[in-house]
């Protein structure tokens, strides 16, 4: 090695040690005599100190240094003087004074600063990422991920299950995504898919007889720039024969407690999971995907306006619909402006409108509460037990804002679901170093695709429906349910899986339910059909969204602070500046010509 010791690793105990160090100039301070470089390496930073009665030669070298030279130094590790300590650093106790110096690469300025403090506009990351990389929190991002993989690869392991590396060039998958292609120079006109996972791959696995498979796998979707998704990202991908869904849940439970206690033990986690049925989800959460840190559960009050004199609220339960609300903790003392914003946001997501009801302004018991300190609109149609009842069902006590809203009951639902979010991180109810993981079941299988007139799977085609449902895949789709679970933690869905379909009959049932021919489905899917025939035992996995996982471990915002080399939200690599055009040759090769824009 070029180097005896990291950067970082130096403390009090190498007082005396002579050591050799290489590493990027982080920072040059000038003192006149003697010049101070913040040596950085992959591990942390230490101080240099170029003294000329100790070498005039190295003094001289360190004076042309400038920030990210590659420099090697060899020197003496001693203790800092007294009163020049810097407690905020590792190694602020000590500093090395070098006895010779090499410049072993120079560097340009720069394009920002390689240090966490300053905001650096994230194209410019982006197409410097090498630089981007070498900041601490990018380092500690990376380092962070390799530990998780580590930890579920170990995990897997020591439970038998084997990682099983499946195809990049493929056949489409459908997992509801564009298909990236790839045109086949060997096969004029032809083109393999990348996967949008190994769904089908891991299935055929299972009838291939690996009992439990799992994978760090490489997911491609062509999807319109969307909220923080990349084209391609990675799962866990993880398939089981002879299983049922609480085999697979208890599982993952196992998996992330312990690699939340062994990763990261500062963080708490609520255990046992919780499994909500997608329909209790959506009816007190407005969300398949709830944040389970706070409470301000969605309630039901229809029973109650309905005996009141507020005809919008009469209405809306007489015409079939629901008039439901949540409360917001201490907020009976809202202004009309806040009140606004929160009415604005719900007239956003097409609701018709938000009843806001005040309980006083100041906290205190309901029993104490007044009709006098009601504040709404709609005030005068209620009676103060009819406030009172509402308050309770809510969870509310004096000094609280009831949030109410009137409508069909989906819509409702999903206001009220966006309103409660808002609330929550509004008034900071989310504690960040809660994890509340949850499994969600009992998902619908199909849902009515009103664009193509046809059903469509909730999840995807493999997922198999509840065996008493079955018979009302003929009579009552909608009614299927199916053998679904998500795993959710703190709003995000980080997870989703189900037990497949393993019967060749069942698969082309639900493949015409979803509007496929026989033709179709033997051209698209004719290898599962086929092996579902060679007895395939009965199986069930999931896959979860690692990108998602360690961001949210990371405390990161986006999942393009926990990949080496992120794609921007309109899918291009900055670094690379892919993608990019190629050659007639090229193109000639493939067989392909390009079309004019139309
Ligand atoms: N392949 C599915 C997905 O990517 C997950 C699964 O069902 O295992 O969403």
């Amino acid at each position: 090695m070029l180097k005896s010791h990291s950067c970082g690793e130096l403390n009090k105990e190498h007082v005396g040690v002579r050591v050799t160090l290489a590493g990027w100039v982080d920072r040059r301070r000038d003192h006149g005599a003697l010049i101070f470089i913040d040596l950085r390496d992959g591990k942390g930073i230490v101080q240099l100190v170029f003294n000329p009665e100790v070498s005039g030669q190295c003094h001289q070298i360190a004076d042309g240094m400038r920030n990210e030279y590659v420099i090697r130094a060899g020197g003496e590790v001693a203790l800092r003087p007294p009163g020049t300590e810097n407690p905020k650093m590792p190694t602020g106790d000590i500093e090395v004074i070098v006895h010779d110096v090499e410049i072993l690469n120079p560097s340009k300025t720069p394009p920002f600063y390689i240090n966490d403090e300053t905001e650096v506009e994230e194209n410019l990351r982006l197409r410097y990422r090498y630089l981007d990389l070498r900041r601490r929190r990018m380092r500690e991002n990376l380092l962070l991920r390799h530990r998780v993989i580590k930890f579920i690869r170990d995990f897997l392991d020591a439970r038998e299950f084997i990682e099983v590396e499946t195809p990049i060039l493929i056949k489409s998958t459908p997992e509801g995504a564009r298909d990236y292609l790839v045109p086949s120079r060997l096969h004029p006109g032809k083109f393999y898919a990348l996967p949008q996972s190994p769904q089908q791959l891991k299935q055929l696995l299972m009838v291939a007889g690996v009992e439990k498979y799992f994978q760090i796998a490489r997911c491609f979707r062509d999807e319109d720039s969307r909220a923080d998704r990349q084209p391609e990202f990675t799962q866990l991908d993880l398939e089981m024969s002879y299983v049922e869904e609480e085999d697979i849940l208890n599982l993952l439970e196992e998996l992330f407690v312990s690699m939340m206690e062994t990763l990261k033990p500062e963080l708490r986690v609520t255990k046992p999971f919780p499994r909500l049925s997608y329909a209790d989800a959506m009816a007190c959460y407005g969300t398949d995907k709830p944040d389970l840190r706070f409470g301000l559960e969605i309630r039901d009050l229809s029973d109650i306006v309905a005996q009141s004199e507020f005809s919008v609220f009469r209405s809306a339960v007489a015409g079939g619909g629901e008039v439901k609300g949540i409360y917001a903790p201490g907020c009976g003392n809202y202004t009309r402006r806040q009140l606004d914003e929160l009415n604005k946001l719900v007239l956003g997501l097409g609701a018709g409108g938000l009843v806001t009801i005040s309980l006083g302004t100041s906290a205190g018991n309901l029993s104490d509460l007044t009709i006098e300190m009601v504040k709404s609109v709609a005030a005068k149609y209620f009676t103060l037990d009819q406030v009172k009842q509402m308050a309770q069902r809510l969870g509310a006590n004096m000094g609280d804002l009831l949030l109410i809203i009137a409508g069909e009951s989906k819509r409702v639902d999903m206001v009220l679901g966006e309103l409660r979010q808002e609330m929550g991180h509004r008034l900071n109810l989310a504690d960040p170093n809660l994890f509340a993981f949850a499994f969600v079941q009992n998902f619908p299988l199909l849902r009515w695709d009103e664009e193509e007139g046809r059903w469509d799977s909730e999840h995807h085609p493999f997922t198999t429906p509840w065996g008493e449902d079955i018979p009302l895949l003929d009579t009552a789709p909608e009614k299927v349910r199916g053998r679904h679970y998500d795993f959710v933690c703190n709003g995000y869905e980080i997870g989703g899986g189900s037990i497949r379909i393993h019967t060749a009959e069942l698969q082309r049932k639900v493949f015409r339910l979803l509007g496929y021919s026989d033709e179709e489905m033997d051209i698209r899917f004719g290898h599962m059909l086929e092996a579902f025939e060679y007895g395939a035992p009965p199986h069930g996995g999931i896959a979860l969204g690692l990108d998602r996982i360690v961001m949210l471990l990371a405390g990161e915002e986006t999942i393009r602070e926990v990949i080496a080399f992120p794609k921007t939200q309109s899918a291009t690599d900055l670094t690379f500046n892919a993608p990019s055009t190629v050659t007639e040759k090229q193109l000639a090769e493939l067989h392909l010509s390009l079309r004019e824009e139309e």
